[in-house]
């Protein structure tokens, strides 16, 4: 597994949850998606109705899952937790409809995996708070209707392009999350060493968060892996030199960058010439999923003007020539 891979890894749970914040006011960063949020919540929560359907948006890591709990915590009402490809069978679905009290969120994380006949008992259940069903099959089928209580859906997906249009339709409130600052992954870093009982210094934060590819979960993962160094390597204490021999060792380099992104960078620089390349060569050359490319590896790289999706393919920019010390041959 990548150190440094947006997605959860295995046994990662345990202190992540203890970490995770809980309230909107400890929802570092995102201004925009916070004070919108505080607005709708805080209007629902006077009228006394479910919130709109909300749809968050963003690269893995980003706080989607953490949001979602948030809201639920905001409102003050139980939230159920399902996915895109756990959710196969009608009748999962609607089971977890009808066991939602009144104003209960529903959160589907990957909801663009969905199938589509899912779907379709989503969108009536979301537009009426109907659900309306096919029981049994053959000529014993028959179509059940029931009433559910008012809910609120949360979905999350990383491609807000691969939504349906009727579902994506649906949620009355669509937010995006943005990769974090480093100011506020260094504030992420601190609060998260608090509860690891560590002590660091402000530049050790810092460094952390500048390795951290604006991604929150990667923040907290390096972070567990300074503490380890600092422990064995240093008095336990985290500076900055500490914090950079720790994530040097690990082979996360200065822009946070580790083996897959140089891979990545070098294949479309060495065997395309620096692009532009299509994305089915760079998967073959580097022996990666597309879904992977696409969706973990290239984010962050276009944040940080390393590359450049253009309808011709991938070109990289000279500012990856020169991470390398490369020059750019024409
Ligand atoms: P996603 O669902 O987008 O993949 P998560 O919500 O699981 O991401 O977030 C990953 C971890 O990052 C969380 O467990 C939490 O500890 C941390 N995190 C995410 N967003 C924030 C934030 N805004 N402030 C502080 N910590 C955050």
């Amino acid at each position: 597994d990548r150190l440094i891979a947006p997605s959860e890894l295995a046994n990662e749970d345990t202190i992540d949850r203890a970490i995770r914040p809980k309230m909107l006011a400890d929802y570092t960063g995102q201004p925009h998606v916070k004070g919108q949020m505080e607005i709708f919540i805080q209007a629902a929560n006077s009228r006394e109705e479910a919130l709109d359907h909300l749809l968050i948006f963003g690269p893995p890591g980003l706080g989607k899952t953490t949001l979602a709990n948030i809201v639920a915590n905001e409102l003050g009402v139980s939230i159920k937790t399902t996915s895109g490809p756990v959710l196969e069978k009608a009748g999962d679905l609607a089971a977890m409809l009808t066991n939602l009290e009144p104003h209960d969120v529903l959160f589907i994380d990957e909801i663009h995996r969905l199938s589509p006949h899912i779907e379709e008992i989503l969108y009536p259940a979301m537009e009426d708070y109907q659900l309306d069903i096919m029981i049994g099959e053959g000529p014993a089928a028959r179509s059940i209707k029931l009433d559910l209580p008012p809910f609120t859906l949360i979905g999350a997906t990383t491609r807000a392009g691969s939504l349906t249009s009727p579902l994506r339709d649906r949620f009355g409130i669509v937010q995006r999350l943005e990769f974090y600052s480093v100011a506020d992954l260094s504030s992420i870093v601190k609060r998260s060493a608090q509860y690891l009982n560590l002590k660091m210094d402000e530049e050790g934060a810092i460094e952390i968060a500048k390795r951290s590819r604006g991604t929150p979960r990667i923040a907290n993962r390096l972070l567990r892996r300074v503490r380890d160094y600092a422990q064995v390597k240093a008095d336990g204490d985290v500076n900055q030199e500490v914090a950079s021999l720790a994530l040097d060792m690990v082979d996360v380099d200065k822009h946070g960058f580790d083996f897959m992104d140089r891979k990545y960078l070098l294949a479309i620089i060495e065997k395309f010439m620096g692009g532009p390349v299509g994305l089915d060569n760079i998967a073959a050359a580097i022996g990666e999923e597309r879904e992977t490319i696409e969706d973990v590896l290239e984010p962050y790289l276009i944040q940080q003007g390393f590359i450049q999706r253009t309808p011709r393919g991938r070109i990289v920019s000279d500012r990856a020539f020169a991470h390398f010390g490369l020059a750019k041959t024409e």
